[in-house]
């Protein structure tokens, strides 16, 4: 029965052999299961004639019925434009045409019934419709008696004349053809107990939905589907885990009183401390951890990873740290080794750049046990690095390396996998961490050390740069140093390069006696180190940089960040600069300088950081402009590829899915009960058509 799906798209009628060429290629669509997924991305609704009083420029597309009255050119060559004075017999709105004018006036005739159908937007204070789709009334058209589904199709697609309606003529055959073959793919009980449209409905009417209740209906029903099985995976791995991998003990804590009393440099904030004992609690309970930690920039969770370090120590084994990055990782190692010496704790640092000569050493100590810390970056994953006991392996900023890559490190021991700690910097929308990290147990920093002043954020034009540069004049007379930073993205690099040299030699003009560093990716890295140093020192008061610096070494003496064409940043990216300065006792600044024409999400971005610091509340926002593919990066876009639900919108429908798997898998983890057969069935049949889901073998 479910072979019907596994049909070869071409077989369709009126596809045909070349056209499903042409679909595999640009939308992957391979089979009939590919098609009828294939969800429209939005819907024009033909259900009813708005009144021209009702129409807002929030509304998507509307339909309305009426009258032109009159017409007009206005401006002249490009600005150009035809405008349309339309009633519905009530009121009066614009329709406005750029292109194909002398066609719209010959086609259009004044004083006859038309349906007008288009975007609404609003200039100044009037309500328009540019380019409507207008035809005359007929009986057809009168009925107004459908949601038209739009389906995303490619440029190439367009060009070979497969569009969004032709599609949805496939899925017309489609759906007539299929009833006989879908088969419901959640349990009735589920279906109960949330309200949820069943599988045939909810197929039939998230192509063709009469009324909007029942596309609601059917969308709400695929989300919770597509969630519900994602969940379920999660959290079947994550009882497996507990379930097979045995975890090292350790569950003497002697050494933390040693380190407490004599080396602790400062109180530990609450957080640190909630989360520190939610790790030990882990590390004692003869169960592999597998845990991800998140807290904003400056929340000290290097403090707390060698704390976590200590408890393994203890307890005679090792602990690794992997960071993503070399300047990243020697970081680490530069902060961990001040503690690490006090407590007489060897520690070494393997990356790509250290040399064959120096490895050997690493390499011997590691296997007899001598070297308890070893930091690195994924140079750590090598062959030849082999511990004697590792007991935690932490991971730096996870979402920068493969989760392949993850369970690679997890597998440094045969026998018992070590304690796994994921930390990241970059706070993850609940919804994402849900989704990304569901197999993980999530620990959370929420709070900053004690007397940390909160940035203070401002936006300035570029025009404003004689007061920001008087600004910049006096924090360092006060003593303090100044980061500037400059966008640089590989598209432009060069131009982006330029502006960077400028930058710099105008800052140089403008503070001739101040002393200048400046740092980008395209110099060697012992000239970057040498800056970066100096910078560290204080011997040069203002650095001028390319982004490189968002992890670079830590200066509690920087007090300014200055971010040059701000609206080249996305969010996360700007607080994560910001997360540079602040780290001093001193008040810091953060200052946003961008041209003076901002688009609405620039502005929404800009606001966002003079708002809060909250980096949680930020990747909230981050998430809702930009989506949950381009907030993770490329690297785990896959796994948030979601054929109908949105992590920017659907978070409810998430929090009941993860319940009710979480309900049915600690009652059933086998899927034994015969209530729960549908969703073993579906299970397979997905395992079958998913590749890459086996995130853990
Ligand atoms: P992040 O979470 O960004 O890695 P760090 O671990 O680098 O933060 O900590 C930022 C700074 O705060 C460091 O200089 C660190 O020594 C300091 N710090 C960490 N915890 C505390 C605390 N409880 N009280 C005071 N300062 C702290
Ligand atoms: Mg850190």
């Amino acid at each position: 029965m479910s072979n019907f799906f596994e049909t070869s798209i071409e077989f369709l009628k009126g596809v045909g052999p070349q056209r499903a060429a042409l679909l595999q290629k640009e939308l992957k669509i391979f089979s009939f299961g590919d098609l009828i997924q294939h969800y429209p991305f939005r819907y024009e609704d033909r259900t009813r004639f708005y009144a021209i009083k009702e129409i807002d420029d929030a509304m998507p597309y509307v339909q309305v019925k009426g009258k032109f009255t009159d017409f007009e050119i206005v401006g002249a060559r490009h600005k150009k434009r035809l405008i349309g004075y339309f009633t519905d017999g009530k009121n009066e709105m614009e329709m406005v045409w750029f292109q194909r004018i002398e066609w719209v006036m010959q086609k259009i005739k004044p004083n006859v019934e038309y349906v007008a159908f288009g975007k609404p937007t609003r200039f100044g204070s009037k309500i328009n419709i540019a380019h409507p789709e207008v035809e005359p009334v007929t009986e057809n058209n009168l009925k107004g008696n459908s949601f038209q589904p739009v389906y995303a199709i490619t440029e190439t697609l367009r060009k070979r004349h497969i569009d969004s309606r032709l599609i949805s003529k496939f899925q017309h055959e489609l759906i007539k053809l299929a009833e006989p073959h879908i088969r419901e793919t959640l349990p009735e009980f589920l279906l109960r107990q949330h309200h949820l449209l069943n599988k045939n409905d909810a197929l039939k009417n998230i192509h063709f939905p009469k009324v909007q209740e029942s596309l609601l209906a059917a969308q709400h029903r695929l989300k919770f589907e597509e969630l519900f099985y994602i969940q379920l995976r999660l959290i079947k791995m994550k009882l497996v885990r507990q379930d097979k991998f045995k975890g090292l003990i350790f569950n003497d804590a002697s050494i933390l009183t040693r380190f407490y009393k004599e080396h602790l440099p400062f109180e530990l904030t609450e957080a640190q401390k909630r989360v520190i004992r939610e790790i030990y609690t882990d590390l004692k309970s003869g169960k592999q951890m597998s845990r991800l930690l998140q807290g904003d920039v400056g929340s000290g969770k290097t403090i707390v990873a060698f704390i976590c370090m200590l408890l393994v120590i203890g307890g005679e084994a090792q602990a690794t740290l992997m960071a993503p990055t070399e300047i990243l990782a020697q970081q680490h190692f530069t902060s961990l080794k001040k503690f690490a010496d006090k407590m007489d704790i060897s520690i070494a640092l393997l990356t790509g750049s250290v040399k064959k000569s120096q490895r050997k050493p690493i390499h011997e100590e590691l296997q007899n046990g001598k070297l308890k810390i070893l930091i690195g970056t994924h140079a750590l994953l090598e062959e030849e690095v082999k511990f004697k006991n590792l007991g935690l392996a932490i991971i730096d900023e996870q979402h920068r390396f493969g989760v392949a890559q993850r369970s690679k490190l997890w597998q440094k021991n045969t026998e018992v996998y070590p304690h796994m700690l994921v930390m990241t910097a970059t706070p993850i929308p609940r919804t994402l961490a849900m989704t990304l990290y569901g197999d993980l147990e999530i620990s959370v920093i929420d709070e900053l050390p004690k007397g940390r002043k909160p940035i203070i954020t401002t936006h300035q034009f570029d025009s404003q740069r004689l007061k920001v540069n008087g600004f910049i004049r006096s924090q360092i007379n006060s003593g303090r140093q100044i980061y500037v930073v400059y966008p640089l993205i590989e598209e432009s690099e060069k131009l982006d390069l330029k502006h960077l040299m400028d930058g710099y030699e105008s800052m140089s003009r403008s503070f001739p006696d101040v002393a200048i560093s400046i740092v980008h990716g395209q110099m060697k890295s012992e000239a970057k180190e040498f800056e970066m140093k100096r910078f560290v020192k204080g011997e040069t008061k203002i650095m001028v940089a390319t982004t490189v610096i968002e992890v670079g070494v830590d200066v509690p003496n920087a007090s300014v960040m200055v971010i040059e064409s701000a609206e080249r940043f996305g969010l996360s990216q700007l607080h994560q600069l910001r997360g540079r300065v602040g780290r001093g006792a001193e008040q810091s600044y953060c200052i946003l300088m961008t041209g003076v024409k901002l688009g609405a999400d620039t502005k929404t971005r800009i606001e966002t950081m003079v708002r809060t610091n909250n980096g949680f509340e930020i990747a909230e926002t981050d998430l809702k402009l930009r989506g949950p593919g381009d907030l993770m990066g490329t690297q785990q876009s896959g796994a948030l590829d979601l054929l109908i639900a949105d992590l920017s919108k659907d978070g409810q429908i998430l929090q009941q899915a993860r319940e009710s798997a979480v309900a049915i898998l600690t009652q059933d983890p086998n899927l034994e009960n015969p209530q729960h057969a549908v969703i073993k069935a579906q299970v397979r049949s997905l395992r079958k058509t998913v590749v890459n889901w086996s995130r853990i073998s």
